[in-house]
């Protein structure tokens, strides 16, 4: 197999050696080049201890900037290459089993691929030229599109409560599969990763997302109990039988969402809404008379487990807010007989910035109903419509009105709570006839509902 490196790391590379330090690539650049991809990180490790790698660097003209120092890294800016910079590394005690309680530095380059987490990262290529050091038949691994890993699954994942989510994480977005004792043992850790901090679940959460298909991360997650440590209102969805159009039951409908929704175009505020779109279901489900499951104001249900799901992911507000609402609109069936009014208020209610993601995650739930292409005629006519509404004009919110809340104080509309309710009214008012929406006819409006 021929490597090609980056010329400016091969010359990094040539630094150290010339200092009499060995440097490798490693982790996932190594993974990645093997796997024929693109690199987007160049990590690399070293026997120079980051003292030594700091003055190194900096003699030879580079910055360095001490990100990591407690793990043993440095950041590397050499030429326009960024790259991280790890002395080699033993595994230490993860008392917590969230973090090393402290940095142990290894004397070989197989000690410190021996703590890593699976075979396929935890092989290393020797710089300059790039001979692989593959102590754990990790190329093997990756050719088979398995993940194994290192050493003991069950003590590996006894020491870092991540690396069983890891796991999942890497077998959606590399669509491998999970070695059997390594699956295995995912169960055992389940109180160890219970212990890993929100952020660090977050972060793999949204790899998973990112993948081209979540769902076969997610079911690794259900399979193996960690999908009912960090989503447990998902798990409830499962076997919540559905009427109607729906073939899967609520959990299937969710992932076969998620896994449509944004394919193109990623967004992953679409793809969370996606995932959570239906979670209230089980919580509202009732049998009408006629023996049908209804689900009544699941949106809001859905929307309000969704608001608590995301801020206990740390999920910043923006992102929460965002999926919220589109988690609260995802209910609604265009028909001819819309009037132009109902186009209007539908955009106001969505948004018109939030428009192309309510429709990809309308087509994905319409795709969940049966896992097929189905017909999107409904949503391109309401497209349509919408677009054809837009350009007669915009007026969706207060500030689109013809009048201020100034102009109304002049003809004696007191400020305040009063003024809020009336602007609010003329508001409906130009949606449903923007013809009204000139200076006069608003005062005049608000003057008689004021009055009235
Ligand atoms: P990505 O493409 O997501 O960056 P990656 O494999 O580079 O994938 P990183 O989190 O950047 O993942 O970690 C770099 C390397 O460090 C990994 O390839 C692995 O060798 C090691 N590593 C990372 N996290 C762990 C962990 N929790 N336990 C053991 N080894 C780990
Ligand atoms: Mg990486």
């Amino acid at each position: 197999m021929r490597i090609t490196i980056d010329p400016i790391i091969k010359e990094i590379a040539g630094i150290f050696n010339s200092n009499n330090k060995e440097i490798y690539l490693v982790g996932g650049a190594v993974r990645d080049k093997l796997r024929g991809k693109k690199i987007h990180d160049w990590d690399m490790t070293t026997n120079a201890l980051p003292d030594e790698v700091t003055a190194i660097i900096k003699k030879a003209g580079g910055k360095v900037i001490p990100t990591g120092i407690k793990h043993g890294t440095v950041t590397v800016l050499f030429k326009n290459i960024s790259t991280e910079i790890t002395t080699f590394r033993t595994e230490s005690d993860y008392s917590d089993g969230r973090r090393p309680d402290k940095v142990n530095y290894a004397a070989t380059i197989e000690e410190d691929l021996s703590r890593r987490d699976f075979t396929m990262n935890a092989i290393a290529l020797r710089l300059p030229k790039g001979e692989i050091v593959d102590p754990f038949k990790g190329l093997k691994d990756i050719k088979a599109k398995i993940i194994r890993c290192v050493g003991d699954a069950n003590e590996r994942f006894n020491e870092d409560g991540l690396r069983p989510l890891r796991a999942a994480r890497f077998a959606a977005q590399l669509n491998y599969k999970i070695e059997k004792n390594t699956l295995e043992a995912i169960n055992g850790a389940l109180a160890v990763s219970a212990k890993v901090s929100w952020e660090r679940v977050r972060e793999e959460i949204d790899k998973i997302l990112a993948s081209a298909v979540p769902s076969l991360g997610f079911r690794i997650m259900e399979k193996t109990g960690l999908l009912k440590l960090f989503l447990e209102e998902l798990t409830l969805c499962r076997g919540i039988e559905q009427k109607g159009f729906h073939q899967y039951d609520v959990l299937d409908h969710n992932f076969l969402t998620c896994d449509y929704a944004a394919a193109k175009g990623f967004s992953k505020e679409t793809r969370l809404a996606a995932l959570f779109h239906d979670i209230g279901k089980p919580s509202v489900r009732e049998l009408d008379p006629s023996g049908v499951w209804t689900f009544y104001r699941h949106e809001e249900v859905s929307s309000e487990m969704c608001r608590v799901i995301l801020n206990r992911l740390r999920y910043s507000n923006a992102v929460i807010d965002k999926v919220c609402h589109l988690v609260n609109q995802h209910m609604f069936l265009y028909t001819e007989n819309w009037t132009d009014a109902a186009v209007r208020r539908f955009i106001a209610r969505v948004g018109e910035d939030h428009l192309n993601d309510i429709y990809s995650l309308r087509r994905a739930d319409i795709y969940g109903f049966s896992g097929k292409e189905p017909d999107y005629r409904s949503i391109k006519q309401l497209v349509e419509r919408v677009n054809k509404v837009l350009t007669k004009g915009r007026a969706f919110t207060i500030k689109d009105l013809a009048v201020s809340g100034k102009d109304l104080m002049e003809i004696g509309i007191p400020g305040g709570k009063m003024m809020g309710v009336i602007l609010k009214e003329l508001l409906e008012t130009v949606i449903d006839d923007p013809e009204q929406n000139t200076k006069e006819r608003l005062k005049q409006i608000a003057e008689k509902t004021y009055k009235r």
